[in-house]
Order: C-alpha cells, then sequence, then structure tokens
C-alpha cells in the first residue's frame, strides 16, 4: 500500500480569508490581483503576530507561502511618501533574493510608486549604488553584499523598522551567523523583527535571542497534508546505487526528478552517468557561476531537463511548482533533512513520488526515518523493474537561449510577440505552444514544445525580436 505522511496537527478547521486582518486597501486590491483568497496556514498563524507589531520565529515547510506572510507585515510598516529604506530582508541566495523581491512588488503594485531593490553578489556594485542614491523603501539581499554597501556607506538604515530573515536555516547553513549579526547591529534597535524558517536547526535559538525582542513563536509540523506523496525504499548494493537511478527513471518515467547526493563529486558522477545513459540531466552546485546556475534552474524549472542532481545546500529553497519525484541516491542521516526533501514533490494536490536508495548500512537511517513519519517503510526490489519499458525518457520542452536580456530591455512579451507575429515567416506560434519565457540581465530563456523547437529556432532568427535580429540557439 502507498503510504501518505501523517499531519502532526488537524487540518484547520475554516479556511481563513485575508479579509479578518487589517490590510490596507491596496494590498487587498493585490492579494484579489494575485488569486490569493484565503491564507495558508502559516500566513493565518503569523499575520496576526506581525501585524500587531511583535517579532516572530516562524517555521513552515518550502512553499507554505512564508514570502507573503513577511511581504504583507513589512508593507503595511511602510510610508510610502518617506524615501528611505524602512524594511530589509536578508536571504541566502539571489535567486531566492530574486523570487522574495518580486513577490514584494507583486503585493506592492497597487500602492504608490513603492521601489524594492534587490542588492546581491554576482551583480556589479556601481549600479546598486546608483539605485540606492535614487532611494529605495525596501531592500532584499544577500548578508554579503549588504555589508558591502554598510561598508561604503551606500545604504543607510536609520529609517528602518522591519528586518525579516528569510530561510534563515539556509543562512546558518551557509555559515553566515557572523555577518547576519553583524547586519542587524547596525539596524536601529526599536524596530520589529520577522526570522522566517524552514526548518528549526539548533543555531536559530541562538540567533534569535542575539536580537530579536520576546519573539512569538509559530511553528506548523503539519507536511504535506493535502497531497500524496508515495514512498518507496529500495535496498541496493552500495556499488549498484548510481545504475539504480536510471533504471528507477525507466520505470516511473517522470517529467521533472531532483536527484539528491551527499557529495559534490557524487552529484557529478551520477549526472555524467545519466547523460551517457541518454537523460537530460544537469547538476547544480556552490562552485557554479551565477550565469551557469541560472541557466540550470530555468531548464529544469521549464521542464527541459528531466532530472536535476544536487545536494541538500545547493537545492535547499528552490521553489519548483511540478515535480514528479524525488530520489534519495544517499540517505542522509537527519529525518528531518529527509522529510524536507521529499516534501519538494506532491505539491499543489499532485501525487509524488519519492524513491530511496538504501545499502544495508542505511538500515538505522531509516528506522529513524520511520519513527519520524510515523509508518512502515515501503521496500521493494530493483529486481522487479527489470525489463521494462527501454524507450528513452525525454523531457517535453526545450529551452532556446538568446542573447540579450534586461539589459537590452527585453521583455517576455516581446519575444512572444515574435513567435506568435508573422515576422520570419514559418509557423505561427499560439501561446499555448510556448512556454515558460525568463529573461535575465544579459539572456532571455525560452521554453518550446520539443517538436516545435526547430520551427522556433528559425522563426526568431529569420524574424528577429522587436524588428532587430537576434542570436538563438537550442540549449541540449
Ligand atoms: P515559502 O517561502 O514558504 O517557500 P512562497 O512564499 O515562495 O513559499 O510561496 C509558495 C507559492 O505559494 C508561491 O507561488 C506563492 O505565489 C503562492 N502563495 C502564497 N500565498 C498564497 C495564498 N494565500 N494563496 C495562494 N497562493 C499563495
Ligand atoms: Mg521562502
Amino acid at each position: 500500500m502507498d503510504e501518505t505522511l501523517p499531519s502532526a496537527l488537524p487540518e484547520p478547521a475554516a479556511e481563513r480569508k485575508f479579509d479578518e486582518l487589517s490590510l490596507s486597501p491596496a494590498l487587498r486590491a493585490a492579494l484579489q490581483h494575485l488569486g490569493y483568497q484565503t491564507m495558508t496556514p502559516i500566513q493565518a498563524a503569523s499575520l496576526p503576530i506581525a501585524l500587531a507589531g511583535h517579532d516572530l520565529i516562524a517555521q513552515a515547510k518550502t512553499g507554505s507561502g512564508k514570502t507573503a506572510a513577511f511581504a504583507l507585515a513589512l508593507l503595511t510598516n511602510l510610508n510610502p511618501r518617506w524615501f528611505a529604506v524602512q524594511a530589509m530582508v536578508l536571504c541566502p541566495t539571489r535567486e531566492l533574493a530574486d523570487q522574495v523581491t518580486q513577490e514584494i512588488r507583486r503585493l506592492a503594485r497597487f500602492e504608490d510608486n513603492i521601489k524594492v531593490l534587490a542588492l546581491c553578489g554576482g551583480s556589479t556594485l556601481r549600479p546598486q549604488m546608483a539605485s540606492l542614491e535614487h532611494g529605495a523603501h525596501i531592500v532584499v539581499g544577500t548578508p554579503g553584499r549588504i555589508m558591502d554597501h554598510l561598508e561604503r556607506g551606500s545604504l543607510q538604515l536609520a529609517a528602518l523598522n522591519t528586518l525579516v530573515l528569510d530561510e534563515a536555516d539556509r543562512m546558518l547553513d551557509m555559515g553566515f551567523y557572523d555577518d547576519i549579526v553583524h547586519v542587524a547591529r547596525q539596524c536601529p534597535r526599536s524596530r520589529q523583527t520577522l526570522l522566517f524558517s524552514a526548518t528549526y536547526p539548533e543555531g536559530i535559538d541562538k540567533l534569535a535571542r542575539q536580537f530579536l525582542r520576546n519573539p512569538q513563536e509559530v511553528k506548523l509540523l503539519e507536511r504535506h497534508a493535502r497531497s500524496t506523496i508515495r514512498q518507496r525504499f529500495y535496498e541496493v548494493k552500495h556499488e549498484e546505487r548510481l545504475q539504480a537511478v536510471g533504471i528507477l527513471l525507466k520505470h516511473y518515467r517522470p517529467v521533472s526528478t531532483l536527484a539528491f547526493c551527499n557529495t559534490k563529486a557524487q552529484c557529478r558522477d551520477l549526472a555524467e552517468l545519466l547523460r551517457s545513459q541518454g537523460f537530460a540531466a544537469l547538476t547544480l552546485n556552490g562552485d557554479m557561476e551565477q550565469r551557469e546556475r541560472d541557466q540550470v534552474l530555468v531548464q529544469f524549472a521549464n521542464r527541459s531537463c528531466s532530472v536535476l542532481v544536487a545536494t541538500d545546500v545547493a537545492a535547499r529553497g528552490l521553489d519548483i511548482a511540478q515535480l514528479e519525484a524525488v530520489i534519495n541516491v544517499d540517505m542522509t542521516p537527519d529525518p528531518e533533512v529527509h522529510i524536507h526533501r521529499i516534501g519538494r514533490t506532491g505539491r499543489a494536490g499532485e501525487d509524488g513520488w519519492a524513491l530511496s536508495l538504501c545499502s544495508p548500512g542505511d538500515r538505522r537511517r531509516i528506522g529513524a526515518i520511520a519513527q519520524a513519519i510515523g509508518s512502515d517503510p515501503e521496500w521493494h526490489t530493483l529486481g522487479s523493474l527489470q525489463g521494462d519499458d527501454q524507450t528513452p525518457l525525454v523531457p517535453p520542452m526545450v529551452t532556446l537561449q538568446m542573447l540579450g536580456g534586461r539589459k537590452e530591455k527585453i521583455r517576455p512579451g516581446d519575444v512572444l510577440g515574435a513567435l506568435t507575429g508573422e515576422a520570419g515567416g514559418g509557423h505561427r506560434f499560439t501561446r499555448e505552444e510556448v512556454g515558460k519565457i525568463t529573461v535575465t540581465d544579459w539572456s532571455t530563456y525560452i521554453a518550446v514544445a520539443r517538436e516545435l523547437a526547430d520551427a522556433a529556432l528559425k522563426k526568431l532568427t529569420a524574424g528577429g525580436v522587436k524588428g532587430k535580429p537576434v542570436k538563438v540557439r537550442a540549449l541540449d
């Protein structure tokens, strides 16, 4: 029988609407515009506390809507007519900072002219300094880059009223403890501090004691209550581990799979093996340049890469909407981490597979995990999967990379217009035939259905974008 993780808390008795909060009309309008009708459980638990001005420690799994929880609080504290930095959000990585910046902008859409600025490493300092000079209400950034600006005097925090630590657990993992403390010391003492985290490792309490004032705590242990995660454990010999991944992929045939290994070297070996077997597999690691990382994430999120191989540190915080399977190529010794890993599949009411490869030495770990999830593990053998369908697993989409992005003022609509319009001749695309279009600083990534990739390549090359010729290639 397939197992579903039990939820530690009962389902909330009734859905709670944003109406019960005292939010400005502009924020209400933005929520409506975004289609956020009811609060997610972490929003319902934390917003009343945050809007009342208390310090807060909030823990809930990835994908539970934590961003809007703190964004609504900091926007409520803001005076748009005062041009000074009034809120700061610290995030572990640039991707997360970008996601947070976008969510705050979406929620601030109907307020007058609120400026939200991302301050992260990987981009040059100068333009950020210029933007700061023009005045920003909210800054979102990584601790290192925020420190740079504080040292240079380009960022002033005297008017700050809200400090948010987002993904605090991840920031601790990445060794940002001292930086966070340093930055927090430079904020005014009378302020509201909100700490959000997906897990609750030891360091969080220590961090909170340093600079939160009588924080109220909200922890939602409710895990994956609505969707179904089907867990299966496969016993393998240690040396069969990597080979086993391809066998699982051919059997379950998930469109998108996140495969976890415990080391970078194992990630690289697995990605290489999978590619040699014909799978579209990519890996993510801390040594990559930002551009490479962006490119990998785009390809995985737009469904043109079947498998993303990563360590816990490289994968934490990624928000990928559709993930059919998680494979634990190496088991983690920590049940919390296991639950966090597999909680990435089976989201939004979809079913997901959580497949774990265990060598006899992992038995003890499985015992601890079984205890944490409160049910017996379901064991299967790889032998039962041999002789399966051997047709290669091909991703449904292809990513085209076009040179030119935000710096050239390219917007997604420009590319969509080029594909659906007449210029360049050939096939005129419908909106539905074009997948996600992602514009980064220097490149634009366009997902198209695999069978139309050539047609899209020809059309863009022949017709250009916004009347200008463009360079496009398919990523493989
Ligand atoms: P977390 O930070 O907890 O990992 P996010 O803030 O990134 O989660 O939110 C996950 C997704 O849920 C986002 O796509 C966001 O747009 C969506 N979301 C957030 N709040 C609501 C809501 N009240 N109703 C519907 N969708 C929501
Ligand atoms: Mg988040």
